[in-house]
């Protein structure tokens, strides 16, 4: 089979992944049941025919509104669904068929869907990350660089890590500074990039973090700050590039 073969599979399933994506953001915060009722609109909740269905195309062909009651269509789905191909497409691209590219894929998921949910609702689930620690430990077994003993470590120390800094934010700044969703999302995180590339990606995402919220807060004078997105940016980079930059780190 071909790359271009390949690739074009990818983007189809990354579609596919992007629409089930949509449905755990939309549901888990609402406690919803994933599987019934069917796909329904979130205005008129009217039942979705099966071609109303399809990720990207549905949206683009029904021009971005729903059929029945015409109420505009969150652009969040067509979002979520064509970042989720496109980031499927380009762990291939940068890994090749391989295992690692797979792993890549899995995480991709869980970040980009947690980040949503994060964003849309102010809540990241343990129905994600609690399977996030679990699928991201057993992939640890196939020796592709991380060992389980690091993946194990990289939960332990990311959820640590963001209790220390939970805490020292109550003490210091009088307020919540992170959630019990923030804490278990690092730790899902440490279970796919293992011990160093989760203090790393903790350091990217309090770093980007604080200067958006820096510059976000000076602008809306708005207290609150969405921290899950921070925390799928920094793991992305770490999975993607830690080798290189602790390696470039050690060498200083
Ligand atoms: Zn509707």
């Amino acid at each position: 089979m071909g790359l271009f073969v390949i690739a074009f599979v990818v983007l189809v399933l990354g579609l596919v992944f992007g629409s089930f994506a949509n449905v755990l953001i939309y549901r888990l915060p609402l406690n919803i049941s994933i599987v019934r009722p069917g796909s329904f609109c979130p205005a008129c909740k009217e039942p979705l025919a099966a071609d109303e269905k399809l990720p990207l195309m549905s949206y683009l062909s029904q021009g971005g509104r729903c059929l029945h009651c015409k109420e505009k269509i969150s652009l969040r789905y067509p979002l979520v669904e064509l970042t989720m191909a496109l980031g499927w497409l380009g762990l291939l691209l940068h890994y090749g068929a391989a295992f690692e590219a797979l792993v890549g894929a899995v995480l991709f998921f869980f970040l980009l869907t947690t980040a949503a949910t994060d964003l849309s609702s102010g809540l990241i689930p343990d129905k994600l990350t609690i399977p996030m620690m679990i699928i991201g430990f057993a992939l640890s077994f196939y020796p592709f660089g991380l060992t389980p003993f690091s993946s194990l470590l990289g939960v332990l120390i990311g959820g640590g890590l963001l209790l220390i800094f939970a805490l020292l934010g109550k003490v210091i700044f009088k307020r919540e500074a992170m959630g019990g969703g923030d804490l278990k999302l690092l730790a899902g995180i440490g279970a796919f990039v293992g011990w160093e590339a989760v203090l790393l990606t903790a350091f990217i995402a309090v770093l980007t973090g604080a200067i958006y919220g820096a510059i976000y807060q000076g602008i809306t004078k708005k207290k609150e700050l969405r921290f899950g997105p921070f925390l799928a940016l920094g793991g992305l980079v770490a999975f993607l590039f830690s080798d290189t930059i602790l390696g470039w780190y050690l060498s200083l």
